[in-house]
């Protein structure tokens, strides 16, 4: 894994999910499959593959005190675009540092990962009736999970850390993207781990390649996408879970 401190000029962008996404880094370790995030690559100069680079935005924090200050208020998607919970944020904080700059100015902010490191910031999290935290879990299956997912957290650990956020009195979501095979197994796992839901389809082309790649045909050829999230709502609507399904 190469890692590389950088300074930018800029840390707060406008975002099409959100108000603003925040990415404290470029590149991720987590390195999934059908990451939509790698068309970043192109941009950052590396020639290492997606998963094994991460560039660290080392004056973040700084920069993002400064931003907020001549930006309107708006929610931050934290990130979008890497995972702002990987590896390296242990050692950098840079991902607990923006938040605090976020939290103590009083914006709203949606963090989203793959990794039960948010469970060290709960406490932070917690200072905000403002904020939301969900998990990214796109199978119930761990072994699948180990192809599409490498580098992230299994997905025991991230259904404990959404019952913990949960239990602690912070918003939580799931965001099933894409649909893997052994979905249809987390309208149980998450049944009193989150207060919403979403579905979509964001990955549909890269999880079709790599669906090709690892004989998961049938996948594609059953629409098996198509019919899943049919299935997925029915389920989740039935346990009483608000879902968006975004087809
Ligand atoms: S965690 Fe998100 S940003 Fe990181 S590799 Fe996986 S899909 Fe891409």
């Amino acid at each position: 894994m190469i890692v590389k401190e950088i300074s930018v000029k800029s840390v707060l962008s406008k975002s099409q999910v959100y108000d603003y996404a925040m990415n404290p880094y470029r590149g991720c370790s987590h390195g999934c499959r059908y990451c939509y995030a790698a068309f970043m690559k192109r941009f950052t100069g590396h020639r290492e593959p997606w998963g094994e680079f991460v560039d660290v935005k080392i004056n973040a924090p700084e920069l993002l005190a400064k931003e907020i200050e001549r930006k309107p208020v708006g929610r931050v998607w934290v990130s979008g675009v890497c995972d702002p919970y990987q590896p390296v944020e242990k050692e950098y904080r840079l991902t607990r540092k923006c938040l605090e700059v976020l939290l103590g100015a009083g914006w709203p902010v949606t963090v989203q990962t793959k990794s039960s490191l948010v469970l060290r910031d709960i406490d932070l999290l917690r200072t905000s009736g403002n904020v939301e935290a969900g998990f990214s879990i796109t199978t119930a299956d761990e072994k699948i999970r180990q192809i599409f997912e490498p580098g992230a957290s299994p997905i025991g650990e991230r259904i404990e850390a959404l019952n913990a956020l949960h239990g602690r009195g912070i918003k939580t979501f799931a965001m099933i993207a894409p649909i893997l095979p052994g979905a249809e197994r987390l309208p149980d796992a998450l049944e009193g781990a989150v207060d919403y839901v979403l579905v979509d389809r964001l990955n549909y082309h890269y999880a079709n390649r790599v669906y090709r790649e690892q004989n998961l045909a049938w996948a594609i050829e059953n629409r098996f996408f198509a019919e899943m999230g049919r299935k997925l709502a029915d389920e989740f609507r039935r346990k009483g879970i608000p879902l968006q399904l975004v087809f």
